[in-house]
């Protein structure tokens, strides 16, 4: 997305509030065709959704200088390459989504497992968080922390030590197991669980991206505390929602 002027970008942002909000899923991502012959191109193949707030509008847990690099540079670089992969190795005629890629990982290259993964995580990052959040868990998701991990200050616990015991790069997560259990681990690089090479399997319900990128020019080398702030910032109606999604 190329902001032109403030205006514009308040004009985008209002209009996809409303829309993303609701219907966020990845089945609104345009589902991939590789019928190239009808005239698709790599841009075209997958997108990025806007923003569904302004840049300044997660401080002061994110800065806004923090947020346009992250989406409009490293998530941007993502999506390229992801469409380049797209482009390279997918030849055979029909449809195929981002999720159907992902969980067939192992059968494509490094390339796509990066970006592929790096693009749906990126997604699904910025829906789990809320400016002037006042959002709580469901009934439903609330007990269902509390019966997991017998309290929701031990479930902020052990989801801050999968973000800050993840060494180097990557990812922190709840999702639902097959068998419908919560549970929380980390990924590496731009893995994620629903790729066919994850040490664990599941549906994403809570996304946090720990790579440097999304927290060093505010907190340097302090990702505990960026990640005691972003608990703060969780949109709870997103994570709720995708709970339910999950269960089905
Ligand atoms: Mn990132």
């Amino acid at each position: 997305m190329r902001i032109k002027n403030s205006s514009r970008r308040d004009f985008i942002l209002n209009t996809a509030k409303a829309t993303v909000a609701a219907s966020f899923s990845f089945s609104v991502i345009p589902a991939l065709s590789n019928e190239f012959s009808k005239g698709y191109k790599p841009e075209q193949l997958f997108a990025q959704q806007p923003l569904p707030y302004a840049y300044k509008d997660l401080e002061p847990v994110i800065d806004p200088l923090t947020m346009e690099i992250h989406y409009s540079k490293h998530a941007a670089s993502y999506l390229k390459n992801l469409n380049e992969a797209a482009a390279a190795e997918l030849k055979s005629v029909g449809k195929i989504t981002l999720e159907e890629i992902l969980k067939n990982i192992s059968k494509y290259s490094t390339k796509m497992r990066n970006n592929a993964g790096g693009h749906y995580n990126h997604e699904f990052f910025w829906q789990c968080m809320l400016p002037n959040n006042t959002s709580k868990p469901s009934s439903k998701l609330s007990e269902a922390i509390i019966k997991t991990f017998g309290s929701y200050e031990n479930f902020k616990t052990q989801f801050s030590d999968a973000g800050k015991n993840r060494f180097g790069s990557g990812w922190a997560w709840l999702i639902v197991t097959p068998d419908k259990q919560l549970k929380i681990y980390s990924t590496p690089n731009q893995d994620n669980p629903l790729m066919d090479i994850a040490e664990v399997k599941g549906t994403p319900v809570l996304a946090l991206d720990v790579w440097e990128h999304a927290y060093y020019l505010k907190y340097q080398n302090k990702r505990a505390d960026y990640i005691n702030n972003w608990l703060g910032i969780i949109n709870w109606n997103f994570v709720s929602q995708q709970f339910d999604k999950a269960l089905l």
